[in-house]
Order: structure tokens, then sequence, then C-alpha cells
């Protein structure tokens, strides 16, 4: 049958119910009542966790943002009237994150006097559209993120849920190779750290501007001159403002040294694995688990880079392996994984290359599946709220073409994005290219 839903996407999603009999966009600008049901979402194959078995022929209830009701057609009923997106042969899961990207980019300079349409189509083009209705920004200009935040909140601008560390914290004469261009275009002076008093001092402004974490850059690459490494007490600084009201503190760490100040230093997360340093010994994966600190592969981007050098195929199999080992010895030991592509530093959104690198280390669609949904929803202190469809979670949502059990890649083929119930991408409304 057609789907009733046709043009979901918020303008597009305006005018066709203004000129047809699509009630759905109507039904839900218009307040509905307190308990009453705004949206049914009916005929998929529901996968409501990756710890839980599959609903086949599913019915999602949303009420006012949230999931009101889950399960099979025979044991949750559609109360009339309700408008209904017919989901027939498709697959929902919860909305997923991804915890490692930039506001970096043209789209992004000025946010706060960027027309609100141009933003939410460069978001639903970049995020929505890969299913991500949270998005931690790992680096970016002071103001950008905090700007863009209010705008998302207020309603003004449609997309994901926005989380930033701001400025990131660079060693004192390590200025990464790579943003130092980026920081010159931009007049901005480079977010060295001096001493332990000065990060301190500037972790606990940002973090009072509403800032989400801190990001330490604990092993700066500084191209042919190597890696600065940044200060134990500078790292513990700043790691410890963050870490006081449970903020994360993400390290960018370059090597196993880089890796063991930071968490020294009380980071938390690391933003990449370390491919260029070789394979992980038992030893520090051990510590990784045992103190409880997340790992973003990010493999796509260290693929992406090392091709940029023009290495040898040789090379680039050996280089991403690495980070491919990392990541299997990570799981294999029971940590933490979270899905993130550095998107915006790279211009890659699209998320096919890293699921198929993440399947190639072993892991299996459920592991995939809890990074991109319950393992940075628990981490990040959402478990209650977010990673799961269950009564009573947000109902961020993603509505995907075919079935992840068979392939992963299928976390990449995404029909509907739905934040807080609401569509923030939609492949029919003509939103991006079809697959
Ligand atoms: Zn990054």
């Amino acid at each position: 049958m057609p789907r009733i839903l046709t043009g979901w996407q918020p303008d597009a999603g305006l005018r066709a119910a203004a000129r047809s009999r699509a009630v759905l966009l109507g039904a839900l600008a218009c307040a509905a009542p307190a308990g009453a049901t705004d949206l049914a979402i009916v005929g998929a194959r529901i996968i409501p966790a990756p710890d839980a078995a599959p609903i086949g022929n599913g019915v999602i209830l949303v009420d006012d943002g949230r999931i009101e009701a889950v399960g099979s057609a025979g044991e949750v009923a559609v109360p009339d009237g309700v408008p209904r997106l017919e989901v027939d042969g498709q697959v929902i899961v919860a909305g997923f994150w991804n915890s490692h990207m930039h506001l970096l980019g043209e789209a992004y300079k000025d946010v706060a006097r960027q027309p609100a349409g141009r933003l939410a189509a460069v978001l639903q083009e970049q995020y929505g559209h890969w299913g991500f209705t949270t998005v931690f920004d790992l680096a970016s200009f002071g103001g950008d993120a905090p700007a863009l935040k209010r705008r998302i909140e207020a309603g003004e601008v449609r997309g994901p849920r926005v989380l930033s560390v701001g400025m990131p914290f660079f060693p004192l004469d390590g200025t990464p190779v790579y943003t130092r261009q980026l920081l010159e275009e931009a007049g901005v002076p480079s977010p060295e750290v001096a001493s332990a008093e000065e990060g301190r001092a500037r972790a606990i402004r940002q973090l009072d501007e509403g800032l989400d974490g801190v990001k330490l850059f604990t092993g700066a690459i500084l191209g042919r001159d190597g890696v600065k490494l940044m200060d134990a007490p500078v790292a513990a600084a700043v790691g410890r403002v963050a870490r006081a009201p449970g903020k994360p503190v993400f390290a960018h760490p370059t090597t196993v040294r880089g890796m063991e100040i930071a968490i020294d230093g009380g980071a938390n997360v690391l933003a990449h694995t370390t491919p260029a340093d070789g394979p992980w010994s038992d030893g520090i994966v051990a510590r990784l688990v045992r103190d409880d600190v997340a790992v973003v592969p990010t493999l796509a981007m260290f693929e992406i880079e090392i091709r940029r050098e023009q290495a040898p195929p040789a090379v680039v199999e050996r280089f991403v392996g690495n980070g491919q080992q990392q990541v299997a010895a990570l799981a294999a030991a029971g940590g933490t994984v979270l899905f993130g592509t550095d998107a915006g530093y790279v211009e890659a959104f699209d998320t096919t290359r890293e699921l198929q690198l993440l399947a190639a280390t072993g892991l299996d669609w459920r592991q995939i599946l809890a990074s991109l949904t319950t393992a940075p929803a628990g981490f990040f202190g959402e478990g209650a709220q977010r990673g799961r469809i269950e009564p009573g979670a947000v109902a961020d949502l993603v509505i995907l073409g075919a079935s992840p059990e068979q392939d992963a890649t299928a976390f990449a083929d995404v029909v509907h994005t739905l934040r807080g119930g609401k569509s923030i991408y939609s492949r029919e409304a003509g939103a991006g290219p079809s697959r």
C-alpha cells in the first residue's frame, strides 16, 4: 500500500499536507490534547535494542515526543484517528549517536546568523540522512556549538541533538599540524595550554558556557616533528574539572603513551584508536576495561588519511588493520566501543565504510547496534531515556530499508530519522539520493 506519509520532511511535508489529504503534519502541528497519541508507526520489524528479540509486524505509539507503547500489531492497538506512518517491510531501531564529529566547515561559520532552513538542510544531509539523532562535536570554534544548540533546542532549526566540547586543549607547542591552517584562516589563536592552572580555568569557563565535556590532545601530531605529548599535570587539571560534575573527558591519544597520559588524567573516552602505534597489548586493553574508558574507532577516517598520503595498499591495510585489531581486542575483553566518524574533519558523512570496517573486525550486528545506541546512551548517562525502543523513552527512531541482521551496512540504509517523534530526515521527501 502507498505510504500515507508522502513528503514528511518538515517543509515539503507541510506543503504536501496543505495540498492533499495527508493529515499527519497537520496533526503533529496542532497541539494534541495531553495524553493523546500523536503518531502510530506500523508494519515494521522492530529491533528494540541489541539484546532484545526483534518484533515482527510491530507498532510504536508516540505521545508528546516519547514512546507510549511498543509491541506487535496483535499486542498494541492503534487508537482511532491517530496519524499512521506505514512502514511495511522496513526495520526500526533506536536513534543513532555519532560520538565523534565536528561542527566545522562553511555551513557552521557564524552559525548564529545562518538562515535556519539552510542549517537544517545541512544537518539533514550530513547527520539525519545517516540516522543520527544525537551527535557529539569533539572540537569546533568557540561559540558555534552553543549557538547551534540553542537554535535547535528552541525548535528554530530542525536537527539532531548536539552535544559539544567546544575548543579542545592542545599541549604547549603542540598545535596539531592539520589544525594550523584552519585556525589561521579563522583568525583564532591556537588553544594550547601553558599550565595546569590555565587549563583548569579554561575548562571551568567552557563548562559554564554550557558545553558537555572537554577534549584533551594528550598526543598531538606535529608532522615531521613527531608527536607532542601533553604534560600529565595539565591533562589531570582539565580532567578533574570535567569529571567532577560527571562530564566526559575525551582524548586524542595518537600513541599508547598518549593513552596512558589521558587515562591517568581522568579521560574516559578515546576519540580514536591508535593505528600508527601498532597493535594494542593485553595490558593496555585490560587497563581500558578496568578504568571504563570507551573508544571511538574512527577506522574509515584513518583509511582516508593514510590514502591521502598515497601509501601503498599493503601499508594502508596494515595501518587500518592495527585499528581493527584494537577494536576487536577491546570488544573481546568486554570494553565499550562507541560509533563515530570524525565527520566534519573528513568530508565523509556516509557511514557505510565505517560499518564495513567494524564488521570486518568481527563485531556482529548487535555489537555494532550497541555502539550506535545503548553503549553511548548508557556511557553518557542517558540509558534510561535513550538507546532503546521502550515505553517512556524519547522517540528517537531510525527506520531502515533493510535489516542489519543480515548485513550491518543496512544501518546506513536510512529511510526516516525521527528525533523526539519528529522527522529530521525522510528519503521520500527527496532530501537525499536514494540508495
Ligand atoms: Zn576529530
